[in-house]
């Protein structure tokens, strides 16, 4: 597709060649004849190349230059000057132009510095598109991808109003992010699929471009407009025959309408954006799927955590059975009228006053078995649960008390467990996600000690609290970790292990989860062997002062 240029200079003869020699190239060319039409047309429409006479009557081009740079940096401006002017020639510098070239200019050099400008404009644009896709792939949030999806689109298509929509099950696009909406705003937005623009655009799967808003379109000009959008894109993210999303790229400010040009830009964003919400989706799949491959691993030892006690309440709801039937017997007794005497020797027989301390016992016995049928029940369910975003005030004993009835059965197989868990460890955060950290470490430590032939089998959990901090730890007497794996040991698929015992996912996910509670974790290894894993998270209400030097 040509390029577009505006050609600003007084002598009707330059206007004329430059406009022949650019179109018979394919180029689109608007020809002024002064300094005050050229900025009003800069200001009006955006070019790729603005070329400029450096004296014109009224503005001249060194004016031209700087009001094309202040709307549009990237637009190259080329100063055609007719005499050498040293601090014209310093000014065009300090101004941005890209060139200062003389007249009288010889036509075919003025062509090849014009392919350098379109090719300096290209690059630039996709480096901006590279750096700014860049910050997406190497962002470890998911729940921060629309907003940098809608960074990337304003950067790259200049454009100072854009939404992420994503539709919902029911058929209706929701605003994911968007730079010109309030959060609560945003929250409102629901657009049925098939309806406005976004809707229309969602169902048909084609790119739109409004280049003068939606009043003088001829095909969306039934769409009442809310507000002043002066041009827009709207494109479809689609992934296979899956709507992923539209990305609604507007000007609402910027007087210069998008171009179709633009349209491939907005194509590079948009498989930029689509790559990386596809990607979210996949590492939140991961999440998810590891989350509950831990509890498939553990669910031997989970069914043993659960058969323990149930064996022990059964039993004991036979021997309160019993009981209860003593009881019943004496009841009888009684109401038969029979005398103390008959009574006493009943009671005594039974057990007497041990009767009911045995009673008191068992009753015990049965209510914690079944307290600890609960318990593990609700861990398995807070571990299972796919959103578990919520946060909410955790104490993370508690967390690490679940991770340890989890893991209870694998760990006792392989390891001595200590646990030394101290006071105020309150933190802000999801208590299945802590508590799969702590599944993690746990596993992973058991596994380190389990892998030596000989050797101690400690495992050390420690929690406490710090200051504004809360610190837990999980040490082992295993192998410890290669000075060379240590830096890669939170990586995503980093695992020593054989292919069909490790995912190499546990740590990184642990290491999402710390950091998604606005916290850190760091491992240490000693040459002697061992390692400690430390999570270090902020109390309510504060966050980590940098921990540099840890
Ligand atoms: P996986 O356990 O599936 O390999 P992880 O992300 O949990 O994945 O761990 C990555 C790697 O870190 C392991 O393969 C192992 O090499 C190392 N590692 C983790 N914990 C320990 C530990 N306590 N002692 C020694 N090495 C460990």
């Amino acid at each position: 597709m040509g390029a577009s240029f505006l050609v600003a200079d007084d002598e009707p003869g330059i206007r004329d060649i430059l406009k022949w020699e650019l179109e018979s190239l394919g180029h689109e060319v608007v020809l002024v004849c002064d300094g005050s039409a050229a900025v009003a047309r800069v200001q009006k429409s955006e070019f790729d190349v603005v070329i400029s006479d450096v004296r014109m009557p009224g503005l001249g081009g060194i004016d031209v230059l700087k009001a094309t740079k202040e709307v549009a940096p990237d637009t190259e401006v080329i100063i055609v000057t007719g005499f050498a002017d040293l601090d014209a020639a310093v000014e065009c510098v300090r101004g941005g132009a890209f060139d200062l070239v003389q007249k009288p200019f010889d036509v075919n050099g003025l062509l090849s510095i014009i392919s350098r400008a379109l090719e300096h404009r290209h690059l630039r644009a996709t480096h901006v598109l590279y750096e700014t896709s860049q910050a997406i792939l190497a962002n470890q949030e998911p729940q921060r991808l629309p907003q940098l999806v809608v960074d990337m689109a304003m950067k790259v298509m200049v454009a100072d109003d854009v939404s992420l929509m994503i539709p919902d099950a029911s058929n209706r696009l929701h605003v994911a992010y968007s730079n010109g909406l309030s959060s609560s705003v945003r929250a409102e937005v629901q657009i049925p699929l098939g309806e406005r623009v976004a809707g229309r655009v969602a169902v048909d799967r084609k790119p739109v471009l409004i280049p003068n808003g939606l009043d003088s379109d001829s095909t969306f000009h039934d769409v009442p407009s809310y507000r002043r959008v002066r041009s827009s894109i709207v494109y479809p993210l689609v992934a296979g025959d899956r709507l992923v999303g539209v990305l609604n790229i507007n000007r609402t400010v910027n007087l210069r309408p998008f171009r179709q040009q633009d349209l491939e830009r907005a194509a590079t964003v948009a498989s930029q954006a689509l790559l990386a919400l596809e990607n979210g989706r996949l590492i939140g799949q991961m999440v998810a799927s590891e989350r509950l491959a831990s509890v498939g691993q553990l669910a031997a030892g989970v069914a043993h955590e659960i058969n323990n006690p149930v064996t022990y309440v059964l039993a004991n709801h036979d021997y309160l059975g019993e009981k209860v039937d003593t009881l019943l017997r004496m009841g009888a007794l009684i109401d038969q009228g029979a005398d103390i005497t008959m009574l006493r020797e009943n009671w005594e027989r039974a057990g007497g006053q041990t009767f009911l301390a045995d009673f008191r016992q068992v009753l015990g016995e049965a209510e914690d078995g079944a307290t600890r049928i609960r318990d593990i029940v609700r861990d398995l369910r807070a571990l299972g649960r796919r959103n578990d975003d919520k946060h909410v005030p955790v104490d993370l004993n508690e967390a690490v008390r679940s991770a340890l009835r989890i893991a209870g059965a694998e760990l006792r197989s392989r390891s001595n467990v200590v646990t030394r868990l101290g006071d105020g460890v309150q933190v802000i955060g999801s208590a299945g996600c802590l508590s799969q950290v702590f599944i993690n470490l746990l596993v992973n430590a058991s596994q380190a000690v389990g892998s030596q032939s000989g050797g101690k089998r400690d495992i050390v959990v420690t929690t406490g609290r710090e200051g504004d901090r809360v610190i837990a730890s999980v040490s082992d007497t295993g192998p410890g970790i290669l000075p060379e794996n240590l830096p890669r040991i939170f990586e995503a698929f980093f695992t020593t292990k054989d292919p069909t015992a490790g995912t190499g996912l546990g740590l990184w996910i642990s290491h999402e989860i710390i950091r998604n509670h606005g916290g850190e974790m760091h491992v240490g290894s000693p040459p002697g062997g061992g390692a400690t894993f430390t999570v270090v998270l902020p109390t309510p209400g504060g966050s980590l002062a940098t921990l540099a030097g840890r």
